[in-house]
């Protein structure tokens, strides 16, 4: 399953916020087994929102936005997906229900529009926060707060699958340059995926839906390189 991740708010585009939920979103939905093929980040801006799902939406087969829930003035998320979708924004009674039954709220306390939703949307229940997400055709809407992004991910997490490919990683003593010769053999040898990420020691990441290549190459890579004790 292709899958895009969306992240709204005019605070990561300067620095003020970094952008965990799009780390967190993409190791949980890799380790389901789908596929994360892109990750962008918008203003907190309708037209810039609209435009990114209504793209989005028809080249993967999921998209998940996060941030720019609720009623305050900046956050547009909602009003940018019903756009996209030509929907209306409506109050959603189901939404409202979770926020006047479970939550201490009655009607006239809540903000006007904290339970607006596209129309024909699947409410979420935010068992953390207050604003509900939704879920539109293959879009899934949840709130930027991280502990609340989490809780409402999984949620819905069972509907996000694919292939669960098998990891190992080998830290490496020498220049990458110097291995390029053994990364093609890698591929070549065991078919595995090999990803090469420098630091102090290159950390060497070697995946495949066969557990069996990805230990047989991390153990030849192993013998073959300068490989540090906690590899
Ligand atoms: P709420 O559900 O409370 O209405 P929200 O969906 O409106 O939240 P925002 O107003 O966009 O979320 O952001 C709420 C908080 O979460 C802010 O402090 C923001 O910096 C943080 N936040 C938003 N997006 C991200 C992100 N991608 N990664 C990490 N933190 C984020
Ligand atoms: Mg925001």
């Amino acid at each position: 399953m292709r899958v895009a991740i969306l992240t709204v708010g005019d605070e990561l585009l300067v620095g003020d916020t970094v952008n965990t939920n799009a780390a967190w979103l993409g190791e949980r939905l890799t380790a389901r087994g789908a596929d994360v093929e892109r990750a962008t980040t918008v203003p907190d801006r309708v037209d810039d929102i609209a435009e990114v799902v209504d793209a989005y939406a028809d080249r993967y087969d999921a998209l998940v936005v996060t941030g720019g829930l609720g009623p305050t003035h900046d956050d547009v998320t909602m009003a940018g997906v019903a756009a996209a979708f030509d929907r209306e924004l409506r109050t959603d009674e189901q939404a409202l229900a979770w926020l006047t039954d479970e939550g201490d709220y009655s009607r006239d306390d809540l903000v006007t529009g904290t339970a607006d939703l596209p129309a024909g949307s699947e409410p979420l229940h935010n068992e953390v926060g207050v604003a509900p997400g939704c879920v539109l055709g293959n879009v899934y809407v949840l709130p930027g707060v991280p502990a609340e992004m989490k809780a409402m991910f999984e949620s819905v997490a069972a509907r996000f699958t694919g292939t669960v490919r098998h990891v190992e990683r080998v830290a490496v003593d020498e220049p990458e340059s110097a291995l390029i010769e053994r990364f093609d053999e890698l591929r070549e040898r065991f078919g595995v995926k090999v990803g090469s990420y420098p630091g102090e020691v290159v950390s060497v990441k070697l995946e495949s839906e066969d557990p069996d290549a990805v230990a047989a190459a991390a153990s030849w890579l192993r013998e073959h390189a300068e490989t540090t004790v906690s590899s």
